[in-house]
């Protein structure tokens, strides 16, 4: 196996191998754009060395070989002491997890090779920055020192000369402070710096093959579901410097803006500053069309740089550039992360420029974008005080309490608190917090600082650089404009799509996406109108490449009606349980506990007529689509008084020697009904065939509907489902008692209703027995909330709030399979016995209503095993109606 590659042996296809920063060096190489020559070390070589705690054995004498070739293409050894050749080591994972593993610069340098890279450059200062640059990256990646303790010393080296900035600091400064830095290494680590630039570059290599299982890089995976086992590549680049002086420079650029997705000049530029720095948002950035002033040569080949790479990508790529004394060097390039809104247009823009089709313009978005947009923004119209404006750096509109640590985010959301992280500036330590807080507000950085990364990456609104704000994270206390002080626990309301930052609790006010799914907006001209036509052109790539339907889980009218607007093509689900809540739970009440038949029959008696009226309402919202209607499927204790509060009641009674005999009898029965295991209890099927007329009821009053409506010149299209049947045997009971109520309300009524009747596979044995249950079903429904329950054994009201967290984090799954379908093990079980049902009935229909129908991995898998349709709440129906497109192009 190989384990090196040159930057001119890659291409962008080789993620998995090179990295996605390996790959597009190679890429980019590849097509004659400035790239400082290195090779990368792959992803294998990595794995091995995580695997067996040693780096292969090929490895050394393959780095040997391709730094030979290195030192022949420039000219200069590694670390040579008149003329030095400098690498950076770099990490490079297959996906970007930015500032999450670790990097190192200028190795190469040590006592002897700094005065020749001060001869090299004719600059001594520059080469001493460079050298306590590198002691100090060295020290905290690669040894392990901490990190405050470079910047405690650097910021007293100011202090002792007055100064604020590092750059005022002279060579004879800094040589002061590599000493100082040397030694800061010799006590924490217990070893000298090293001096021998090998050894340098083999530490580094090996720190960034560890930082892959460092703390942050492992939240973040398991935040963005990455992997565990991919590790990461490495990339050893010769160095080029944008700290030379005011002719050189470094900054970060994008093809198009992120955030809206229009095309321009979109970036940041630091002069006289080296990657980090811009990254870190140390010091504060100029726009990159302030480069055209500042060097119109480089700025002119960057734009026809950029330009290349769009075409080439066929996407937004972002890049990070040095100029090094006027010349351009390209550091990295990749497709650019981008806004859910950007997502939209770009694809969109990207058709119009025929640069994309639409089926590849429907894998540039996703359903979680989507939903994204459709988060509600702050009101317009609300009286606000706004007290300061910031970067708008990730979309969506937060409130909450302000908390100015990590630690205090995490502890107050826990307990329930909103809250919204204010720094100074986010570094990789503050992730936790990130992830608890309901947006991320700092005080400098801009657009390509760690906050905005990350939070766009979260989908986690945010604003960065809100330079009025003043704050003080040690007093947990910032400080705005006018004198006024946000204390810790202040509620703040930031707007993450015009960077605008305000006290108190802003209202909020729903997308213009749901606006326009409501039918309430219609594509125009203006901003929120792009990005409504952008999704409504998207949605409809999705609706002609779909096969998937979508239908919506709905029990009434309100619900039927916005599904509906949303593009349901009908109800899955229609749960009849809670037609009987509120003030109709006493009627089912006293019908699961009446003891004589005629209490029965009363009870029934009075249901009729609201169940018929509860269903003409639901047909005529999705008149001529099919309404799925599901028989009563409660666990009986939904609806039986609590037990506890009945023998309270009961005894306190009795104390008082007041009569209680309806209570003792209520008691006695819930006792009676008591179970263990609700769930697992008499419910489903199982309760309609033991309480006599229950479903035959239901089963009228669905067919009375039907005819009703009918007759009233409407499409009723009315499918009666059974739930948590086990067996067919039981099946064919329920299905004879309808069959037989049915014809009696055709022939009562003179019409022909043709309802279907078909179940839902919700139990394993369901699952197991399709082909029987097929013969009595004409289509199956899987409920996949209760086969996750009983194939996994896990009690769904319950784990996730007991032992579900554990479980995520030892990385026993990676999300909830009440979330996503768990294809493995429940799905193995939906794809066998929708093969099966079809083998004994071809035209079986096939759908799924348990909340996976509206998860977006999942509707790839229904998709995948040939369902007909999926079934979700009303909200999510734009999200599955684009996942069913996405999964089919
Ligand atoms: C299911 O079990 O997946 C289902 C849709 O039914 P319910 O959630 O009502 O039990
Ligand atoms: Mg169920």
């Amino acid at each position: 196996m190989k384990f090196v590659y040159d930057f001119t042996e890659g291409n962008k296809d080789l993620k998995d191998l090179l990295g996605g920063k390996g790959a597009n060096l190679a890429e980019m190489t590849n097509l004659g754009l400035p790239v400082p020559p290195g090779f990368t070390i792959t992803t294998e070589a990595c794995k091995v060395y995580l695997d067996s705690g040693e780096e292969p054995v090929a490895l050394r004498d393959e780095v040997s070989a391709h730094l030979v070739a290195l030192e022949e293409k420039m000219g200069k050894k590694l670390g040579q002491a008149d003329n030095p050749l400098l690498v950076s080591v770099r990490s490079g994972a297959k996906f970007s997890m930015p500032g999450m593993m670790d990097t190192v610069l200028n190795i190469g340098l040590s006592d002897k090779s700094v005065q020749g890279l001060a001869q090299q450059a004719g600059d001594e200062r520059f080469a001493w920055d460079s050298y306590r640059r590198l002691i100090q990256m060295f020290g905290k990646t690669v040894l392990g020192v901490e990190g405050d303790l470079f910047e405690d010393a650097l910021d007293a080296a100011k202090a002792a000369k007055k100064v604020t900035v590092d750059t005022e600091l002279e060579a004879a400064d800094l040589k002061k402070l590599v000493t100082k830095f040397k030694k800061i290494v010799k006590t924490e680590a217990g070893r000298d710096f090293p001096q021998d630039p090998r050894e340098q570059m083999d530490l580094a290599i090996k720190a960034v093959f560890d930082s892959w299982n460092g703390d942050r890089a492992k939240l973040y995976r398991r935040q963005e579901r990455i992997p565990h086992d991919l590790g990461t590549a490495v990339n050893v680049c010769s160095m080029v410097f944008g700290n030379l002086g005011p002719d050189s420079g470094t900054g970060v650029a994008f093809t198009r803006d992120p955030a809206s997705g229009h095309q321009g000049v979109y970036g940041d530029y630091l002069q006289n500053a080296q990657g980090e720095d811009v990254v870190a948002g140390i010091r504060n950035t100029v726009p990159l069309a302030e480069l055209e002033q500042i060097d119109k040569k480089s700025y002119d080949q960057l734009m026809q740089i950029m330009e290349t790479l769009e075409n080439h990508y066929k996407d937004l790529c972002d890049i990070e550039f040095t100029i090094e004394r006027g010349q351009l060097w390209m550091l990295q390039t990749r497709v650019g992360k981008r806004t859910a809104g950007a997502a939209f247009r770009i694809a969109t823009q990207l058709v119009d420029q025929g640069l994309i089709d639409e089926a590849e313009a429907l894998q540039r978005v996703t359903g979680a974008q989507l939903a994204q947009l459709m988060f509600p923004k702050f009101d317009e119209e609300a009286k606000v005080e706004q007290v300061g404006r910031g970067i708008a750096a990730s979309p969506g509109a937060a409130v909450g309490k302000a908390v100015f640590d990590s630690y205090t985010a995490v502890k107050w959301s826990r307990s329930g608190e909103k809250v919204i992280l204010v720094r100074r500036e986010t570094n990789p330590d503050d992730l936790d917090g990130m992830i608890a807080a309901e947006g991320i507000l700092t005080s400098r950085g801009g657009k390509t600082s760690h906050a905005a990364v990350v939070a766009r990456g979260m989908g986690k609104t945010c604003v960065c650089g809100a330079e009025e704000l003043e704050v003080d994270t040690k007093r947990r206390r910032m400080t705005v404009p006018g004198g006024h002080v946000v204390e810790e626990g202040d509620l703040i309301s930031i707007d993450g799509s015009s960077g605008k930052v305000y006290l108190g609790e802003v209202p909020v006010v729903p997308s213009p996406v749901v606006e326009y799914f409501e039918g309430r907006m219609h594509a125009g001209a203006n901003d929120a109108d792009e990005l409504v036509e952008a999704v409504h052109r998207i949605m409809a790539f999705a609706d002609r490449k779909r096969s998937l339907r979508v239908r919506a889980n709905a029990d009434n009218a309100e619900d039927a009606l916005r599904a509906r607007r949303f593009g349901a093509q009908g109800i899955g689900l229609c749960r009849t349980e809670h037609m009987f809540l509120g003030d109709r739970r006493e009627l089912v009440e006293r019908l699961i506990l009446a003891d004589t038949e005629a209490e029965r029959e009363e009870s029934l008696k009075e249901l009729l007529p609201l169940q018929k009226q509860d269903f003409v309402e639901l047909f005529s919202a999705m008149d001529g689509l099919p309404v799925t209607i599901r028989l009563l499927d409660p666990p009986l204790h939904e609806f039986l008084p609590d037990i506890t509060e009945l023998s309270v009641r009961v005894a306190l009674a009795e104390s008082r020697q007041e009569p209680h005999e309806n209570e003792l009898r209520l008691l006695q029965a819930v006792h009676r009904l008591h179970e263990q295991n609700p769930m697992l209890g008499l419910r489903g099927v199982r309760l309609g065939l033991v309480i006599p007329g229950l479903f035959t009821m239901q089963v009228r009053a669905i067919a009375e509907a039907a005819a009703e409506r009918r007759n009233a010149k409407a499409d009723p299209r009315a499918e009666i489902m059974i739930p948590l049947v086990g067996t067919v045997q039981e099946l064919e009971i329920v299905r004879e008692e309808a069959d037989q109520v049915v014809a009696e309300v055709e022939a009562a009524t003179g019409t022909q209703l043709k309802l279907a009747i078909g179940t839902m596979i919700e139990l394993p044995r369901a699952a197991l027995t399709a082909g029987q249950i097929a013969e009595a079903a004409e289509f199956f429904s899987f409920g996949t909330n209760d086969l996750t329950q009983t194939v996994w054994g896990f009690s769904r009201d319950d784990v996730e709030a007991s032992f579900f967290t554990a479980y995520l984090e030892k990385g026993i799954f990676g999300v909830s399979p009440f979330e996503t379908i768990d294809k493995d093990g429940v799905g193995s079980l939906v794809k066998l016995a929708a093969e099966a049902g079809r083998a004994t009935r071809p035209d079986l229909k096939l759908g799924v209503c348990g909340e996976h129908g509206g998860d977006p991995e999942s509707v790839h898998f229904f998709h995948e095993v040939g369902l007909d349709y999926v079934s979700c709440s009303p909200f999510r129906i734009p999200v599955a109606r684009l996942e069913a497109g996405r999964a089919a192009s």
